[in-house]
């Protein structure tokens, strides 16, 4: 198991050189790493991965909000305080979490499943 490329995507940064800049704007990811030309994606349907990320992350994050705020406030848990709360964060969290979770999901991907030649190199 690779942990340098894992720490690397889960930096932002490019799993196979660590070069930065991956992105072309906020949603949209470069084709290739501008630093060592790493094609990011490796086959079809790979960014169902980058989704799996961004669920357990909401998952965990709405199961930390809604335990700890009914732990901490029992027995007047503030139920629509808590609700609205518990909205917003399954909302907003994949939105605002989603360059971190594609770069997480190549990290975790390259990290088990390591890149081969013909992956790094640009297409002529
Ligand atoms: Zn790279």
């Amino acid at each position: 198991m690779d942990l340098q490329a894992l720490g690397r995507g889960l930096a932002r940064r490019c799993p196979a050189c660590g070069g930065r800049g991956l992105f072309a704007s906020y949603f949209t990811l470069h084709e290739h790493c501008p630093t060592c030309g790493l094609r990011f994606e490796r086959e079809d349907g790979y960014w169902l991965g980058a989704m799996i990320v961004a669920i357990g992350v909401v998952i965990a994050l709405f199961a930390l909000v809604f335990l700890g705020g009914v732990l901490l406030t029992w027995p007047d848990v503030p139920w629509t305080a808590l609700l609205i709360a518990t909205v917003l964060l399954n909302g907003l969290v994949p939105v605002v979490l989603y360059p971190w979770c594609m770069t997480a999901w190549m990290g975790l991907h390259h990290a088990f499943v390591p890149g081969n030649r013909h992956e790094t190199e640009r297409p002529r």
